[in-house]
């Protein structure tokens, strides 16, 4: 899986995944990390990526050239045919697990990340298949979506995890969130770990588990229980 991102601060999220989980997946080419900066196809002589808007209004627009050329540049140098074309906006779908899962089938996906007020509309119609969002609220620039989106979908590439069936079994895999974990010691505090986890009972555990399961999700987020 190749994830190429355009970005005015490539830095940003290469410093960020380049650790951990993801980092190890990097070194061991299981995933590519491909960071363009979008400012070195500017054709402005002063470097300039962005403009005031149209019609006036707050804030800066970043302009469609430097971000077409960017796109087609990538396109070129890394042979790619019909690529996802990933554009992070609040205005977009809410990122899920779903669409972590169905992502992760790809061979390349292309992000691009907004910053100042946003990007002119016109590049987007022409480059972007699919606007996301990762939540209803706003971040100074696309980096950290990408960065989360990223981590997300990596992880249901085969490879990534030491385990594989961690991602079978984790929050939102099913309309349910996980159970809770405990580990060694077994008592801490006087808190003592639940004893059908010390039983070594396996189908007592997956029952305990799967109660806990719909007790937590019930609690916290009954809006799943619905789907
Ligand atoms: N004016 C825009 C609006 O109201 O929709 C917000 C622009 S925001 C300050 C700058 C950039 O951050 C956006 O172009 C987008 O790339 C990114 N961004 C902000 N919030 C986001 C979110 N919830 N999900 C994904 N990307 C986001």
């Amino acid at each position: 899986m190749n994830f190429h991102v355009m970005t005015l601060f490539p830095e940003m999220i290469e410093q960020g995944l380049n650790t951990s989980i993801t980092g190890r997946a990097i070194n061991s080419n299981i995933i590519r990390l491909n960071c363009v900066d979008i400012r070195k196809y500017t054709k402005d002589k002063h470097g300039h990526v962005d403009d005031y808007p149209y019609g006036g209004g707050a804030g800066m627009v970043m302009q469609a050239q430097p971000i077409y050329d960017c796109y087609m540049d990538i396109v070129a140098k890394n042979n790619i045919k019909n690529p996802r074309v990933v554009f992070l906006t609040p205005a977009g779908r809410t990122f899920n697990q779903q669409m972590s899962r169905e992502l992760a089938k790809e061979d390349d996906i292309i992000f691009l990340c907004g910053h100042y007020e946003g990007v002119d509309e016109r590049v987007i119609e022409m480059i972007v298949t699919d606007n996301v969002s990762i939540g209803d609220y706003v971040l100074t620039g696309g980096e950290l979506a990408a960065m989360v989106m990223i981590d997300s979908i990596s992880r249901n590439i085969k490879g990534v995890l030491n385990n594989d069936i961690s991602a079978e079994t984790e929050s939102f895999t099913t309309n349910m969130l996980e159970y809770p974990q405990y580990t060694r010691p077994e008592i801490f505090m006087d808190k003592k770990v639940p004893e059908v986890l010390l039983s070594g009972h396996h189908k007592n555990i997956e029952k305990w588990r799967e109660e806990q399961a719909y007790k937590r999700t019930l609690e916290r987020r009954p809006d799943l229980l619905q789907d």
